[in-house]
């Protein structure tokens, strides 16, 4: 049985985006745990559907000793700031020292983390693990799991005794990657020999809704790994990328671990090429605010008509309080329509101390200064308060436990409003039923989410429409000023 530590520290970074991750934001952890050390990780994370919750599980089942050094996670943001790194990624030295010696190391990583002072911070991540582990560091596993969001590098790939990334979007094997990476790493420390790899970069980028593994393209490439992984005796990851992040190694890209140089590239080569002829499909449309509502209205039948607010996703960036697609609703007076989740501390806090069946008046949303985007000014009624702690149950969050007080149901006129005092992906039925709003019953579901919503929400959706109103995670991969990309990679 081997002694295994294990963290978690993981950044998705839109170089675009308006606000930085600060220490304080990694301290809260906004949707997932916040920042922990020591033996309460474990505690921290148990049950969460996270590669760290699902790798410690199966260790210990498997009757290993695992050593929890940290966990640190933030909302997706621009840069990290140097600071903030710098203080975590040192928790994780000294962490790595004090539990040393240990057999192996197992990260949890997202992949595409940039900080103020470093494009590619988790070869760095890597890099220190080993130095804390010398003299043995570079002969001792340490083993990644990545986001399907991740920008890999070559220095990850050559620093990282084995990466595996996520294979669908939304990321509801995350738990189930962190337990994939055990079976590997015990055949590392068994002593075979699996340091041959392959890693091919794919040359263009494409925009995030069109990554969804629950649809083609995407779902007919990821559907490729298990066969491929059996047939040449690899560990393979499929990468979709983080394309809003102006850094030289941005965009998708295969990976492969094995005995065999040769089997490696064989692995690799088939999915690339299969990338290569699934270039075309890597698009769709994407309706405006005022059409998707009005499409939205125009549909007959039942169940809720979904639309997507795919560019303000606080999944990927984005604020969540851009107010374009929820004016169009307003405007049309969309009855039956909920709008969520509006991240607006200040009004839902006006909100919760005001109470139930009083109104406010407020500028709602449209904070951050987003190109095209302003405040909503009006005088809303309180429908409901909540005190935010939700237990979430849907394919993304099971398991998660979230605190996103102060929560109030929002009014004008015929659409309802969810404002959130902390900022979460709208990705889960739990948060619309915490305010008392029963979603199946909605007639239009107005969310801020890219693709994680599909889990929860397609199963109950009557029809989906993505709408790309103005927002920091722009689509229009064209429309961003990239300087730092490598030369070639198209978009
Ligand atoms: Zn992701």
């Amino acid at each position: 049985m081997a002694r295994i530590a294990v963290a978690g520290f993981r950044h998705e970074t839109n170089t675009f985006a308006p606000a930085k991750a600060s220490l304080t934001d990694f301290e809260q952890g906004y949707s997932w745990p916040p920042l922990t050390r020591g033996p309460a990780v474990a505690e921290a994370v148990k049950g969460y559907n996270l590669a760290l919750a699902g790798f410690i599980e199966a260790a210990q089942q498997a009757g290993h000793e695992v050593v929890p050094l940290l966990w640190a996670s933030a909302s997706p943001s621009a840069h990290v700031e140097e600071r903030a790194y710098e203080r975590i990624a040192g928790m994780l030295y000294d962490g790595v020292q004090a539990a040393a010696p240990v057999d192996a190391v197992f990260l949890s990583l997202h992949g595409a983390m940039v900080t103020e002072h470093m494009e590619d911070a988790e070869a760095d991540t890597i890099k220190r693990v080993r130095d804390a582990l010398n003299p043995l560091g570079w002969r001792i596993p340490v083993v990644v799991t990545l986001d399907y969001h991740a920008n890999i590098s070559p220095a990850m790939v050559g620093r990282a005794s084995a990466l595996l990334g996520y294979r669908t979007y939304p990321h509801e094997d995350m738990a189930a990657t962190g337990a994939r990476m055990l079976p590997w790493l015990e055949r590392l420390l068994n002593g075979e020999d699996l340091s041959q790899r392959a890693f091919r970069q794919i040359p263009f980028l494409f925009p995030l809704v069109w990554g969804c593994t629950t649809h083609p393209p995407a779902s007919r490439i990821v559907a490729m790994i298990p066969k491929l992984e059996r047939e040449h005796d690899v560990l393979l990851t499929f990468a979709g990328g983080f394309p809003a992040a102006d850094i030289h190694d941005c965009g998708p890209s295969v990976v492969a671990y094995g005995a065999s140089k040769a089997a490696c590239e064989a692995a690799v080569n088939t999915l690339y090429d299969a990338m290569l002829e699934a270039e075309p499909e890597f698009t769709g449309a994407l309706l405006g605010p005022e059409e998707a509502v009005a499409r939205a209205l125009a549909h007959q039948g039942h169940g809720p008509v979904v639309i997507a607010d795919v560019q303000d996703n606080p999944g990927a960036g984005g604020t969540a309080d851009t107010m374009g697609l929820l004016k169009a609703l307003v405007a049309a007076d969309a009855e039956g329509s909920v709008c969520g989740m509006i991240f607006d501390p200040h009004v839902a806090s006006l909100a919760s101390r005001s109470g139930e069946g009083t109104e406010v008046t407020a500028a709602l949303g449209g904070k951050h200064g987003v190109e095209g985007d302003s405040s909503l000014t009006a005088t809303f009624q309180v429908e409901k308060v909540g005190d935010g702690l939700v237990d979430c149950d849907g394919p993304l969050y099971k398991g998660a436990h979230m605190d996103l007080a102060p929560m109030a149901l929002l009014r004008l006129g015929n659409v309802r409003i969810v404002v959130v005092g902390k900022k979460v992906q709208a990705a889960d039925l739990a948060f619309f039923r915490h305010l008392g709003v029963e979603p199946t019953e909605a007639r239009v579901l107005a969310l801020k989410s890219s693709v994680h919503f599909r889990g929860a929400f397609d199963p109950i959706a009557a029809e989906t429409i993505l709408c790309a109103a103005p927002g920091p995670m722009v689509m229009d991969l064209k429309a961003l000023e990239f300087k730092r990309l490598r030369a070639g990679v198209r978009m």
